[in-house]
């Protein structure tokens, strides 16, 4: 529910409802633990400044889909998303692509698509309605410091500070993160010095949910279905581009862009119409240092920002947050102090493998189709192809899309 006062100590405190902290919250919320959730913008105000619930679309994994079933969000989830029956990737102008199908895997679909603000509607309104969750909005932390049982945050809002003590923080304020800074936390980061532009565009012909990876001479280009409105065929666009590409292409107008973009999707979903309100983030690989400490507990983006060409981002975060709740709860059924290092270690020991599979192929995904040379063009063109022919490497590509690898 929302408050206007938060009170003096809770189990958990979550900073940060975006996408990752808000599904924490709410997976955690119905149990028996108190849990305040700190935002610094109100829900679905439709800000621009709230960088998580935004314009963009998000692809979850099938397996993220069973997350929010488990949750018990999916009833509500699956009414806003379009599935995703086949995938096809390939490679502009050259030879060699690659098609997955739901019905080969035995899936309802290999994914689905959604739109952020959408995901953010149902997200905010089942935090509004648990009587477990206190979301304290709009409100940031000042300061955060460790306490002999966890950690001691001052939280202000418009008018007052607030003095709050918990056992654990969750932190999940995102890639840029103040408390980190405060804490000393420092990151790695690799700038790709490349550009996502996002949009979302209207074709001539219905997508037949089909989700378009394409490797183009600019950089790979997804676009992913989108649920018709009226008589319009509509598709989410994320293009990845160089850094002096995205600043030209940002200043184009839309028929300009659109024929650009022609040029490299092709003609499989007919003539490009229309291209909605665009977007721009710098692209960057960003990984904390350390994700525990004692009472502490770093979620999402703000442990390991992703490159978004393999949709891995809040697929991680949410499989990250599925064994996050499960270790705590049994520590909570245990008796154990949330925040103890046993517990988050049993918790970063679990998920360690995953992430770091996860940052890999996202890595080498982002380098092997960024890039021109004939090098990467043969390995790109002997991966889909194989990817097409070899059921075991199918298997395998198929289940890290679908969010299953670790299953
Ligand atoms: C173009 C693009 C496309 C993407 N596509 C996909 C995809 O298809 N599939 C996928 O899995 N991932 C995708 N991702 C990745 C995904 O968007 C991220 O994984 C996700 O946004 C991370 O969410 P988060 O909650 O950790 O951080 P954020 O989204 O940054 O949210 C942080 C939240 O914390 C709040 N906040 C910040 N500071 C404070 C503070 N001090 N106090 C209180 N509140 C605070 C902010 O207001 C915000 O609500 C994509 C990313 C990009 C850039």
């Amino acid at each position: 529910m929302r408050i206007n006062k938060p009170e003096q100590s809770y189990d958990l405190v979550v900073v940060g409802g975006g996408m990752v902290g808000a599904s924490f919250a709410c997976a955690i919320g119905n149990q028996d633990l108190s849990v305040l959730v700190v935002e610094a913008v109100a829900p679905n105000s439709g800000s621009l400044s709230q960088p998580s619930f935004d314009a963009r679309s998000t692809a979850l994994s099938y397996g993220s889909s069973r997350i929010f079933e488990r949750m018990g969000l999916w009833q509500q989830l699956a009414e806003v998303v379009t599935a995703i029956k086949e995938i096809h990737v390939s490679d502009k102008g050259r030879f060699g692509a690659a098609q997955l199908s739901h019905k080969e895997h035995q899936v309802e679909a290999l994914g689905y698509v959604i739109e952020n603000r959408k995901l953010g509607m149902v997200l905010n309104t089942t935090m509004e309605a648990s009587k477990a969750i206190h979301l304290f909005c709009p409100a940031s932390i000042s300061s955060i410091n460790p306490n002999q049982a966890g950690m001691t945050l001052s939280v202000n809002d418009k008018t007052d500070s607030h003095s709050i003590s918990t056992s654990l923080v969750v932190l999940a304020e995102g890639g840029r993160s103040p408390v980190c800074d405060q804490l000393g936390i420092t990151r790695t980061e690799e700038h790709y010095k490349q550009h996502a532009l996002i949009a979302n565009i209207v074709f001539e012909k219905p997508h037949h949910n089909i989700a378009y990876e394409r490797f183009t001479d600019t950089g790979p280009l997804a676009v992913l279905p989108l649920e018709s409105i009226g008589q319009q065929n509509r598709g989410s666009l994320v293009w990845t581009l160089s850094e002096q590409q995205s600043t030209e292409f940002m200043s184009m107008d839309d028929a300009e862009l659109l024929e650009k973009l022609q040029e490299r999707f092709g003609n499989r979903l007919g003539k490009l119409q229309q291209i909605g309100e665009r977007f721009c983030y710098p692209l960057v690989l960003s990984l904390a240092k350390e994700q525990i400490r004692p009472g502490l507990v770093l979620l999402g983006n703000v442990a390991h920002t992703l490159h978004p060409v393999a949709g891995q981002g809040l697929n991680l975060a949410l499989r990250d947050t599925a064994a996050l709740v499960e270790i705590l709860q049994k520590a909570h059924s245990d008796a154990k102090p949330l925040g103890d290092m046993s517990v988050l270690q049993q918790y970063l020991n679990r998920q360690k493998s995953d992430q770091d599979r996860a940052i890999k192929l996202t890595d080498y995904m982002t380098r092997l189709f960024s890039t021109n040379s004939n090098v990467s063009a043969w390995v790109r063109k002997f991966g889909l192809l194989s990817i097409d022919l070899l059921p075991s490497i199918r298997r395998s590509f198929a289940d890290q899309a679908m969010g299953l690898s670790d299953h």
